[in-house]
């Protein structure tokens, strides 16, 4: 319901339970998020209020400058912890709003490729796709777009890879979705309201847009897979 993504400078995790914060009033069910930090990505989530996933943040920190995090409002799957997001798939994890219609054509096509499912949700099948062609020797940027590619739907993503503390991508079909520019940071965010306490200098991912992201670029293609320029607007929202 929603998401953020943090390339920062500062450890990972308050920003984004802050910036989830903000998205709160979007109701939800549960709550991750996930960083990488060095070779490591690694998650925690919890069901309930957010505060729930801070307690388990003060047992179980998570370090790292770059993350990803999500407020689910169940659509397909309860609301349990193996269903919270963000989903894992080997070296990739995935935070999601909307729907993937075609996730039970997709669950058997990965199940056939020996890539079970450990979450009910309509999400994890886009770790899994992801993961399949990570694996078939696509760059994270190939394997996203050879995996939007199969993805039917209304929906926003943004995805984290393990290995790699400057890259995120996101794409938006149906969903809104927001970059955030900050001073060599860069930010994702379902809308400015998210990203309203680390800066107010935003791009709007038009329908069909996906971004490929990193601390200091923002390269958007279109759904055709040409680059396009989006413009950086000043968006000035009351803290
Ligand atoms: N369809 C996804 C799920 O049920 C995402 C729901 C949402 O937008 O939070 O997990």
């Amino acid at each position: 319901c929603g998401i953020v993504g943090v390339l920062g400078s500062h450890e990972a995790s308050p920003i984004l339970v802050e910036a989830l914060k903000r998205l709160e009033y979007r109701g939800y069910d549960s709550a991750g998020i996930a960083t990488v930090n060095g070779g490591t990505l690694d998650r925690r989530r919890a069901v309930g209020k957010l505060v729930n996933l801070s307690d388990l943040l003060v047992h179980e920190p998570l370090p790292g400058k770059s993350g990803i995090g999500h407020t689910r409002w169940a659509t397909h799957g309860a609301p349990t912890v193996v269903n919270a997001h963000p989903h894992k798939a080997g070296p990739v994890a995935v935070v999601h709003n909307g729907i993937i219609e075609n996730f039970r054509q997709l669950r058997a096509e990965l199940a056939e490729l020996g890539l079970g499912t450990e979450s009910d949700t309509d999400t994890e099948t886009v770790a899994l796709l992801v993961q399949h062609h990570l694996r078939a020797g696509l760059s994270p940027q190939g394997a996203a777009e050879a995996t939007l590619g199969r993805l039917e739907g209304a929906f926003a993503l943004c995805l984290l890879f393990e290995g790699e503390e400057d890259l995120l991508i996101a794409a938006r079909r149906g969903s809104p979705l927001a970059i955030g520019h900050g001073e060599g940071e860069m930010f994702v965010g379902s809308d400015a309201i998210a990203l309203a306490p680390m800066t107010n200098r935003i791009t709007y991912l038009e329908d069909g847009d996906w971004a490929v992201l990193t601390r200091h670029s923002a390269q958007i293609m279109d759904a055709e897979g040409h680059a396009v320029e989006r413009p950086v607007k000043t968006v000035n929202i009351d803290l």
